[in-house]
Order: structure tokens, then sequence, then C-alpha cells
């Protein structure tokens, strides 16, 4: 479980390692051949002055006596004879053996190269100038030479610059494996809490960092979505528990009836035991129908909407009810919406049942367009809701005392599938002031 953010880490320290390395590697070539190269021409550049000034003298004839050092011994200088055999030297060179084999022609008379001897660790270098002094046949040579330093022929400075090249890879993977650790470390520490959360109860939050960063905000929004899913499970959780309660009450009083009929048939009229059998069985039947509509509301999607004419609608619901309230009706025309008929001419009806129910004696009914909006309104003439349960009405089951004792034929459903409908076709559904009586209020988008 810890392999993702272990790999991230890894797989950071490795990119950031290979790529230190590469660059460090580059650069360390490049000093590599820039000292080389500077300290080579220094030094032949050095062999070359001191061993002109010498075949100069050779030539004119004014060096006589032994060979001045004028480099406090760094550049060795003999003056050789065809043969081999070394006739003037400086005081640090060697007096018998000349330093290089190699004998310029009389047309090339000056060659300057590296002179190596010796094996490795013994090996050494050394820049060596060549010059003829003459052209003639038994021209001495004057060979002015300079030991390379040993750490460029030791091959010193290349292990001294990659050693510095690993030590900082290591210090960038180092320092790399440390910050992407500080970084992930309240990732994984979201991560266990979640999959404690998941595991156990939805009330836990996973611990938020401190700020304003990416990780932050994944904090804040997995905590919002636990806050979503938390209520979300609760009122399933309530949903259930309140339909059970309400499909216990008929069921129990179907039993009873049943049972009391089984068990003295000669005192029951069997035409009463099934009428009230067939009461609760209607009142199951509707809780269970509402509960089922419930369920589906807003599952059909924008395919099962048609453009319909609210005013129609209206009109064709209240034509097809009888009342016993006078309506009066106010319709704008034309105010389309889209939507599925089936469900408005539902909310359509369970708000008008409500009015019939609760109206003294007039329910009125209008169809307006508003701010872009098409708006339906049933008011009533009836007690009214208070302004405290005006939110509370829409809730699934509830029913004001009032009502329970007026009429127990709800199911209590009816506000709640009124509003459910309204919000999946992007509308709202609101009890708003009014006096007398109650006013419902119907706000749906109108197409543009
Ligand atoms: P029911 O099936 O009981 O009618 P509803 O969800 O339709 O359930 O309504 C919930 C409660 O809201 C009703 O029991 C009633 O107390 C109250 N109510 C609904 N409409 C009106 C109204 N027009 N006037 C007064 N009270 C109302």
């Amino acid at each position: 479980m810890r392999m993702r953010p272990r790999s991230i880490r890894a797989r950071d320290t490795l990119i950031a390692a290979v790529i230190a390395a590469l660059v460090l590697g580059a650069t360390a070539a490049g000093v590599d051949f820039a000292v080389r190269t500077t300290v080579k021409a220094d030094l032949l550049k050095r062999a070359q002055v001191e061993g002109r000034k010498v075949s100069g003298g050779v030539r004119d004839g004014s060096l006589d006596g032994p060979i001045p050092d004028e480099t406090g011994g760094r550049v060795l200088i003999q003056v050789v004879e065809p043969g081999g055999h070394v006739t003037n030297t400086t005081p640090a060179a060697p007096h018998t053996v000349p330093v290089s084999r190699l004998w310029p022609s009389s047309n090339v008379r000056v060659r300057d190269y590296i002179e190596c001897g010796g094996v490795w660790p013994h090996r050494r270098c050394s820049v060596v100038e060549a010059i003829r002094v003459t052209t003639a046949p038994d021209s001495v040579v004057v060979y002015s030479s300079e030991r390379v330093p040993s750490y460029l022929v030791s091959g010193l400075l290349e292990m001294a610059l990659a050693t510095g090249v690993l030590l900082l890879a290591l210090l960038a993977a180092w320092i790399t494996w440390r910050v992407v650790g500080r970084t992930l470390g309240p990732v994984e520490a979201i991560r266990a809490q979640l999959a404690e959360i998941s595991a156990t109860d939805l009330s836990r939050r996973v611990p938020e960092p401190p700020g304003q960063d990416e990780i932050a905000e994944l904090a804040r929004t997995a905590n919002a979505t636990l806050d979503r899913l938390e209520s979300a499970v609760g009122r399933q959780r309530q949903f259930a528990s309140d339909a059970s309660h309400e499909l216990r009450t008929p069921i129990a009083g179907l039993r009873a009836n049943l049972e009391d009929a089984s068990m003295h048939p000669e005192d029951n009229d069997l035409r009463a035991v099934v009428g009230s059998a067939l009461r609760d069985t209607d009142r199951l039947e509707s809780i269970v129908t509402d509960l089922l509509l419930l369920a589906r509301i807003g599952t059909g999607g924008r395919n099962a909407q048609e453009p319909i004419d609210l005013a129609e609608l209206a009109g064709n619901e209240i034509r097809r009810r009888t009342f016993t309230r006078k309506v009066n009706t106010h319709f704008s025309r034309h105010v389309m919406v889209r939507g599925v008929r089936m469900q408005l001419v539902r909310l359509l009806g369970n708000l008008l049942d409500n009015a019939e129910r609760y109206a003294d004696s007039s329910i009125t009914v209008e169809v307006t367009r508003k701010d872009g909006h098409a708006l339906l309104t049933i008011t009533d003439d009836g007690a009214g809701i208070a302004p405290g349960d005006r939110e509370r009405v829409f809730e699934r089951f509830t029913r004001l005392d009032t009502a329970r004792s007026r009429d127990a034929g709800g199911t209590g459903l009816g506000l709640a599938i009124a509003r459910e409908i309204a919000q999946a076709h992007g509308g709202t559904l609101r009890v708003e002031p009014h006096s007398p009586g109650a006013r419902f209020v119907l706000r749906l988008p109108l197409p543009r």
C-alpha cells in the first residue's frame, strides 16, 4: 500500500540524480579539458622561450660555459650532438642521457611534443621542444623540456573531478529524497486516514495540512466530500427508517385485523374485514408507489424531457379534476418549459390535492413569466403554514399535526416528491408568505 508515494519519491530522486550527474559530468569534462590545455600551453610556452634563447646562443657562439638556469630548475635544457652525446645542460638536467631520441630534420628544424616514460604509477611525461640549431648535417639539437604535473599524468585530476560529480549527484539525490519525502508525507497521512475511514466510520476526517498548497486543497476537498457523503448516508438511513416506520403502521393494522378475523370468525363481518384490509393495502400501495417514484425522479436525464406549455398543462389538469372549492386561474400564454410531462403533472397534482384539502373556499392558480423563469403559483385561503414549518413540509413523511387530525389519508411524501421533481427540472419549489392561506411557488428555467 505504501508503493505509490514511495515510488514517486524514488522516481524523483533517480531523475534528480541522473540530471545532476549529466550536467555536472559535462561541466567536469569541460573543466578537465580546459585545465589540460592551459597547463600544457603554459609549459610549452616556457620551454619554447628558454629553448630558443639557448639555440640562439649556440648558433651565434655567445653561449660559453654551462647553460644558466633561469627558471629555478623547472625547464631542463640539453645541448646534444648527433650520436646522442650531451655536451651542455642546465644544472638540473641529466648530463649523460638525452631527454628525447627525436632528431628534428633540417627542413623541420623545430618540433614540440610530449614525451612519456616509465609505467604507472611511476609514469612521467614532459613537454619537449626540440630545436635543430642549424640545417647543417652535423648540427646540434637543443632539447628544452618541462615535466607535466603528475596530477595530469596519473589521472588524479579526473579522479578528483569524478569524485566531485558523484558527491554532488548524491547530494542532489539526498536533497530530492528529503524534499519529496516531506511533500508526500501529508499525502500518505491523508491516504492512511482515508483507508481507515472507508473501513470504519464516516464521521472522521483526514488531517488538513496548514496553508493553501495543492495538498492542503486535496485534504480540504476530501473532507468536503466526506461531509457530503456522511450527510447523504445519514439521510438515506433516516429515509429508510422513516419509510419502514410508515409501512409498519398499515401492516400492523392489517395483521391485527386478519388475526382477529381468523381467531374469531364468528364475531367478524367478513365484508368489513376485507374492506378494512383493502384500505390498508391501498395505503401501503400508495406509499410504496410514492417511494418508487421518489427513487426514480431525475434518473431519466435530459432525453426524457420535452417542450411543455405550462399554462396548457395546468389548465388541462384543473379541468380533469373535480373541486369542491372555487378555482381562479390567471394564465400567461405560451409559457414554455422543458420537462417530463408525467412528472410535472404529478407535481401539479400534489399541489392541487393539498390546496383542495386545506382551502376554506377558493384556490388561485397563476402561470407567468418573471426574470427568465416560468412561475406557477397555487394559493389557497386555508389556515396556511406557519413560517417555522415552511421548509419542514418538504421533508419526507412530514405531516403537520393539524393535518394529521384533519386527514390521515396523505402519505407525507407529496411535497417531498413535488420538490424533488422541481429540482430535477433545474427549478425550485417554495412556500412563500401569503395571508390568508398558503402559497406554493414553482420556478422553472425558461429555455433560452
Ligand atoms: P400529505 O400527503 O400529508 O399531504 P404533503 O407532503 O403533501 O403530505 O404535505 C405535507 C404537510 O404539509 C401536510 O401534511 C400539511 O400539514 C402541510 N401542507 C401541505 N399543503 C398545505 C396547504 N396548502 N395548506 C396548509 N398546510 C399544507
